[in-house]
Parts: structure tokens; sequence; C-alpha cells
């Protein structure tokens, strides 16, 4: 067996590598409707004035500030009510001095009116309606151009598309969106103690619960999952995997397992033989040490570990960026913030930890840690409420109480 070279790495260098070897899928149109999750690859810019037209913030009565001047408690004023409108009219005739107009929320406001007085602040009849207090000029109007001017430019390539920017996208008429096309990513799960998550496992079996993980993550990762299952520990097998999902249309490949050094581990093989360029590192990282990286005609493929904790982490560590990059996300990297201990945290020096946690809001502001489970790479159960992950750094702990580490939130569809 040929002997490969491990790379010796931090996780920042494993993953630069990574990410400065993938390159930006291709675009395509989406119907925005259809667009939820995919990232922007154009600038979307206004047109016209959002609101297009001077309009009422409230249900009530459209009124020139002066003739409520003299209003109060003890001196209401009452005006006739000259008109009424309602949302969708186009704009109207004039209103006169010494008159109300009654108004929906969203209507255009009459040529003349300043304000709009909400109607539970007032007494009124059809034909009438009277006042206790006086208003100020520009009081719940909302003027045109306030939200968006054209030449504003609200969105640009690299936006991920979530509810507010595709309402965006909608309210200043793009219909159609250029867009990332959706990578299809293969999920590889070599191992011959795997059988499938329906199935008993036979003595020495366990399920595939990787692939379930993955096919997860992948979709909240925006990209289409391609699950090719259970393949045997063998090269040929797991190379004709590859080029089944490449045939498939695979963008990106993950797998778990058969990335480090026992004797059964052959996706560092294949990959390093078949992907061009190819890395296998180790990095200084617990859990998650062993990670494979190559190329196929220029799609990456992502070679876990096959510890189901080590596998989520690694995924959160590398692909989730990885995938980020693939589909021209403008920020790729997690957003750190500080988590605080409430208690002494120990672990071992050598590699930075990756403790997966539960963080919450602290009740004096902030976030702060709640008590870790059990961390051992292949345990999943004390994942079962982790949130986040937590960096501590390979000098090793303790960490004391009431001090700050860096954390980043797992999952994060969007983010
Ligand atoms: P390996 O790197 O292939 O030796 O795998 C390391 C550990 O991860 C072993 O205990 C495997 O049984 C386990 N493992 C590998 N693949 C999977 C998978 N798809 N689902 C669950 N556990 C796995
Ligand atoms: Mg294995």
């Amino acid at each position: 067996m040929r002997e490969l070279g491990h790379e010796l790495v931090s996780l920042e260098d494993a993953r630069e590598t990574m990410l400065s070897l993938i390159g930006v899928i291709d675009t395509e149109t989406c119907a925005t409707p259809e667009a939820f999750a995919r990232v922007l690859r154009q600038a979307v810019e206004a047109r016209d004035l959002i609101p297009p037209f001077d309009n009422s913030a409230m249900d009530g009565y459209a009124v020139h500030a002066a003739d409520l001047a003299p209003a109060g408690e003890e001196n209401p004023v009452t005006l006739p009510v000259a008109f009424r409108l309602r949302a969708g009219d186009a704009a109207t005739e004039p209103l006169g001095a010494g008159s109300a107009a009654r108004i929906m929320t969203g209507t255009p406001l009459p040529p003349g009116a300043e304000a709009v007085v909400p109607h539970e602040l007032t007494t009124f009849t059809d034909i009438e309606v009277t006042f206790s207090a006086p208003i100020e000029a520009g009081r719940n109007v909302r003027l045109a151009g306030g939200d968006m001017k054209p030449g504003d430019v609200p969105l640009g390539p690299g936006a991920v598309l979530g509810p507010s920017q595709l309402g965006i996208a909608a309210t200043l008429g793009y219909a159609e969106l250029e867009v990332s096309r959706r990578p299809r990513v293969a999920i590889l799960s070599p191992g011959d103690e795997l059988v499938d998550i329906g199935d008993e496992p036979g003595p020495g079996k366990i399920r595939n619960s990787n692939a379930c993980s993955l096919r997860a993550a992948v979709l909240e990762s925006g990209c289409e999952p391609l699950d090719l299952g259970i393949i045997p520990d063998n090269k040929p097998a797991i190379s004709a995997a590859i080029r089944k999902a490449i045939e498939g249309g695979a963008d990106a490949f993950v797998s778990t397992g058969g990335a480090s050094a026992g004797d059964f581990d052959f996706i560092k093989e294949v990959i390093s033989e078949e992907a061009d360029p190819a890395h296998v590192f180790k990095v200084a990282m617990k859990p998650g040490k062993p990670q494979v990286f190559g190329l196929f005609d220029g799609r990456p493929f992502f070679g876990l570990p096959g510890n189901p904790a080590a596998a989520i982490v690694s995924f959160e560590v590398f692909v989730r960026p990885g995938l980020r990059k693939l589909r021209g996300c403008s920020r790729i990297l997690p957003e750190i913030f500080e988590a605080r201990f409430p208690f002494e945290q120990n672990y071992k020096p050598g590699r930075v930890f990756l403790l997966r946690t539960r963080v919450e809001a602290a009740p004096g502001g902030g976030y702060e840690v709640v008590r870790p489970g059990e961390q051992d790479s292949s345990f999943l159960a004390s994942l079962a409420r982790a949130n986040a992950i937590v960096v501590l750094p390979s000098g090793g702990g303790p960490v004391r109480e009431g001090e700050t580490r860096p954390a980043f939130w797992m999952g994060g569809a969007g983010r």
C-alpha cells in the first residue's frame, strides 16, 4: 500500500486551502417566488419610488393640520367628511380646507391633506368627524420613496434569498432573478459495518446515521442532496460511486469514514489517486482530525471522519463554508460571537477543542454556555440540544467560570 503523506495543519489553514480551491457555480434564472434559499447573482435595483405615492399609515381621517390647531379636550373641532377613500383608489380630488376625508391604510393621500388622525382618536358619524387634539403635518403619512428610491441597490450578488430579500425583489418588480444553480451534493457512506436505517443491524453492524445527518445539513445549506447510500469498503466500489455521482450531475461530494489510518480507510487513497489536487490533512482540531479534500474536475470532495459527532462538526467547520463559496454567498465563514462559561470547563491541550453544546441568551446580556454533554466524537446523544460550537484554543483548559470563548451557531440556513 502506498504511504500517504499527511499534512498537519491548523483548522484555519485547512479550511483556507479548501476554500481557495472551490469555484463559484454557474447561474440560472429563477422565478422570484421559487427562489427561497438561493444565492442572488445580480444587483437588485430600485427603479421606482417605494412606496410609489404618499399614503396613509393608518385607518382614520386625512386632514389639514391647521384645521386641528385649536382642537383640545375642552374645545373639540368637528369637520364634515368630504369623501371616503380606500386602498387601491387612485389619487382623488384635493381635500379642501375645513374638511376631512375618511381614509384607509395604504391609500394615496388626497392632494392638500397633511396628516392622518387614527379613527380611534376621533368620534365620527358618516357625515362628520370630531377631533380633540391637534396634529402635526406629516403624522401617519408614509412619503413616496420613503422606503426606496430609484438607484437604491438593496440587494447585490452573494445575498442569500430569505423571506425579507424575496419581499424586496418582489416589491421592486423583479418577477425573475439571476441566481446560483442549486448545487447537487452527493453523499457517500463507505463502511462494511453499515446497514440502512430501516434494517436491523446484525452482529458487528450499525445503522448509517451519518447519511441522514448529512442529507439534512446539505438541505440546510441550500443544496440538493444525492444520497448514494452505503458503499463497500474497497477502492473500486468507492471509485465507481464517485463516477456514478458525476454522471448523476453531482457538483460536490461529502463522504464520512474511511478518512483516517485504518486498514480499510480507502477514501483517502481514492481521493489521493483520482482527485486533482488532493489533500490528506491531519487537522489540529478535536473532533475531526482526519480530513480529506480534493477536486474532481473542479467539483469539491469533502472526506469527513466517520464518527458521527466528528462528521457533524466537520460539516460545520469545512463543508458548510465550502458550499457557501460554491453557491457564491458573500459571507462564507461562520459569524463568531463570545459565549460565557458560567462554570469551569476543562479540556485536553494540543488541539483546538470544538465543544458542541447549547448556548442561550444570558439573563444579564450576551450568551452563556449550558453545561455540555459527553463530548466523545462517536456519541450523538449529547448533540440533541446542542445549537453551537464553542472554540477552545489548543493551549488547553481550564476555561474559568465567567470567561468567554469564541463560538458560532450550528446550522443556520441562509445566514
Ligand atoms: P472510519 O473512519 O471509517 O473508521 O469510521 C470511524 C467510525 O465512524 C467507526 O466507528 C464507524 O463505524 C463510524 N461510521 C462510519 N461511517 C458511519 C456512518 N455512515 N454512520 C454512522 N457511523 C459511521
Ligand atoms: Mg470505515
